[in-house]
């Protein structure tokens, strides 16, 4: 390896995730695919109410917010987003006010009642507005600046943290995720062939793709898209990683010295996205999705996602059991945890298991 990647300057960041997360390898999942051998990167169990891979990006991207000086946390997403709630609970630990903006209204949702990551939200205190699904989509930068500008007028500077902490900051998120993937493969003596991830901001997927190449895993990171095609994500996370570069080129001056390689170019040519099983749309599950998240539930007590991992994961066994990936030893899945969006999915569970 010609990176010395140890060399390179970390910026800063809180510690809010219980890391570092288990690698675990799925012998009776690879057995009865009779595939490639699977792990799991359990990004779940990064923590009870902060479960799952926003608050990994969190982590820098909120020690930015408070570098800056920004008292209060404003963000976006949908109703059942993870990332906002993750948001609220990091608010409510470091005593940070969070004001979250969500698509959706509460009688659009599912049941008229708070759930999953809702009710957790309201649990934290955040502050919740709710705007029509058309509003949002059409102004959600002009509702995140008034709400940001409403703060200045009170005299609180506001900071507002993108979609799913999806941008230059918060991909730092999955590149220090990278330098605990290298740990974990070391001490497994594995080598893997591929890493899969659900991607739905891309931050996730353009932190992973960028750390493989500075870590040199010699693999293909793939993201299974949970909405949007693959032309979006090439954009999206060319965006990411290129906003990256420009902030924070020079904290990798020393890591790179030695060397002659363009790792951000190189990361840039290796993005890919398989944009085939997102169904009918964002958060919208199948009952094939649903089936395969029992499946998993009951085979390796592991339990996944309707809108991010079930999704991804369904992709990744059609794949495998398609034959694409017959080439392949060993296929990392990075669990990104999500489990409190299960629970607005009661009554389709339950009609799937009687
Ligand atoms: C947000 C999220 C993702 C997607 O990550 P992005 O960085 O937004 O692409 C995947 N899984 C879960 C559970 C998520 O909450």
């Amino acid at each position: 390896m010609t990176i010395k990647t140890d060399l390179i300057d970390w910026p800063a960041k809180l510690d809010l995730a219980l890391l570092p997360t288990p690698l675990q390898r799925l012998d009776r999942l690879s057995a009865k695919l009779g595939g490639p051998t699977i792990w799991i990167k359990r990004d779940d169990l990064s923590g009870s109410l902060l479960s799952g891979n926003k608050v990994r990006k969190l982590e820098f991207t909120v020690a930015h917010a408070k570098a800056e000086g920004s008292e209060v946390l404003i963000t976006c997403g949908g109703l059942q987003s993870n990332h906002c709630r993750a948001t609220a609970v990091v608010g409510a630990q470091l005593g940070m006010p969070v004001h979250l903006v969500l698509r959706g209204t509460l009688d659009e949702a599912n049941n008229a009642e708070l759930d999953g990551n809702l009710l957790l939200d309201h649990l934290a205190g955040a502050k919740v507005d709710y705007y029509a699904r058309e509003d949002y989509q059409k102004n959600l930068k002009n509702i995140l600046d008034r709400v940001k500008e409403d703060y200045r007028l009170n005299v609180q500077k506001a900071h507002i943290i993108p979609t799913g902490a999806s941008d230059g900051i918060g991909l730092w998120g999955y590149v220090a995720a990278c330098k605990e993937l290298a740990e974990n493969f070391r001490s497994n003596q594995l080598s893997p062939d591929l890493i899969v991830t659900a991607t739905g901001s891309g931050g996730t997927q353009a932190g992973l793709t960028l750390g493989a190449k500075l870590y040199d895993f010699g693999c293909e990171v793939l993201g299974f898209a949970v909405c949007d095609d693959n032309a979006y994500f090439k954009r999206k996370v060319t965006a990411d990683i290129t906003e990256f570069k420009v902030r924070y080129s020079h904290r990798f001056n020393d890591a790179l010295a030695s060397t002659d390689q363009d790792v951000f170019a190189e990361a840039l040519m290796a993005i890919h996205t398989n944009d085939h099983y997102i169904g009918d749309g964002y958060a919208i599950a199948s009952d094939d999705v649903l089936e395969s998240i029992i499946m998993l539930s009951r085979l390796e007590g592991i339990v996944l996602d309707p809108v991010y991992t079930g999704k991804a994961f369904h992709g990744l066994i059609q794949e495998i059991q398609q034959g694409r990936f017959d080439h392949l030893k060993n296929i990392v899945f990075v669990h990104t945890g999500g489990g409190f969006g299960l629970f607005p999915y009661k009554d389709r569970l339950q009609k799937l298991m009687t």
